[in-house]
């Protein structure tokens, strides 16, 4: 199976914390919404209070998950944090291909540079950074109160690593005023997928 030649695809990519789903839920209320579609990821962690089975995420077991991965079923999967797995699965592709969409993505910073180095032209990557990112990371990962110590200090470990690729992204985006990300990033990838934004 492949991606056809019209369908484009957009990746958002960074640290954890870097308001990425904040940014992907606004690209899809926005105008773009009507030709951009989310690609729904698979994960074996946990649900969280307010994310829904096939809308947020496919919650798989690891079982499941391993046997998707025998079965070939992943474009891409990554192992994110220690035990905790998350993959693209082709099926997404194809429905969105089917309903004429360009794909947007929400995926970690290894899998987005395998995605780009697959897809090339057809893709455009945005890095999601803060200008004092270690320190608001942290603080933005703590009021979130989502995480167990565990997976707080993961997510912290990860951060180093990540913002050391930055520059490997078509474009890196600052996001310390979201207003403003927001604007820019719409500006943007309306350019890319060859559209005038309207408010
Ligand atoms: P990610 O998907 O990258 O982990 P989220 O979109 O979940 O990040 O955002 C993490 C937290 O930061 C959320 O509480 C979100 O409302 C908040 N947030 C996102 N962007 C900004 C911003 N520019 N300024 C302040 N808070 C933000
Ligand atoms: P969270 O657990 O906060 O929802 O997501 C954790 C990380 O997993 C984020 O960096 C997110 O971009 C990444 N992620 C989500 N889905 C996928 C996927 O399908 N593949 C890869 N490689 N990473 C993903």
């Amino acid at each position: 199976m492949s991606i056809s030649f019209e369908q484009k695809v957009v990746i958002l990519s960074g640290p954890s914390g870097t308001g990425k789903t904040t940014l992907m839920k606004h690209l899809l209320n926005s105008s773009l919404g009507k030709i951009l579609g989310f690609s729904i990821s698979a994960t074996t962690r946990k649900p969280r209070p307010n994310e829904r089975e096939g809308i947020d995420y496919f919650f798989l077991s690891l079982k499941d998950f391993e046997n998707k991965i025998h079965e070939d079923a992943f474009l891409e999967w990554e192992e994110v944090y220690p035990g905790i797995r998350y993959g693209t699965l082709w099926t997404q592709i194809e429905n969105l291909r089917k309903t004429q969409k360009h794909i947007l993505f929400d995926i970690d910073v290894k899998g987005s540079l395998r995605l780009k180095n697959r897809f090339k032209n057809t893709c455009r990557s945005y890095f999601i950074s803060l200008s004092n990112p270690k320190k608001v990371l942290i603080q933005r990962l703590e009021t979130r109160n989502i995480h167990s110590p565990k997976s707080l200090k993961e997510r912290i470990n990860r951060v180093e690593w990540e913002l050391s690729k930055k520059d490997s992204f078509d474009e890196i985006i600052v996001n310390d005023d979201l207003g403003t990300t927001q604007k820019r990033l719409i500006e943007s990838v309306a350019r890319f997928l060859g559209l005038n934004p309207s408010p």
